[in-house]
């Protein structure tokens, strides 16, 4: 993401959706909800996808894991169970847990997370991973 260029990126709106990505639904779905936001990072950050699968699955809360504040942003987490990627179902299940959570952890899948700016979606984005890192060290130990 740092060296991305404009170049990189493609606009659409909700009638100009193009054939950019499988999970536009997504992306849209999450601006709908979320008016106060800016930018939408869909990635698949392999540590938090990992913990998100066995915590799902468990159906414990992120938020009890240590996972509900990356660092000096005011964000939460929350955790999905798996749907297939690009299908309508996981548009509306991101949705709706986009509306309570800056961070949203698809099982099996990976993570969406939004932000004011790109920038900010992209700094918690790697804050969620590094803060995933660190918890699973600890667990190791
Ligand atoms: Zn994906």
């Amino acid at each position: 993401m740092e060296q991305a260029k404009p170049s990189d990126f493609i606009r659409v709106n909700a009638k100009n959706r193009g054939l950019v990505s499988k999970e536009i639904n997504l992306h849209l779905g999450c601006y709908e909800a979320r008016p106060d936001i800016g930018a939408v990072i869909h990635t698949h950050p392999f540590i938090i996808t990992a913990m998100g699968t066995v915590l799902a699955k468990r159906k414990r809360l992120a938020s009890s894991m240590g996972l509900g504040t990356p660092s000096d942003i005011s964000s939460s987490v929350a955790i999905i169970k798996y749907y297939q990627p690009g299908s309508k179902v996981l548009a509306k299940a991101v949705s709706k847990a986009i509306k309570k959570a800056d961070c949203v952890v698809m099982a099996n899948h990976g993570l969406v997370v939004v932000g004011r700016s790109l920038k900010e979606a992209y700094k918690k984005t790697v804050d969620i991973e590094v803060n995933a890192g660190k918890l699973l060290a600890k667990s190791i130990k």
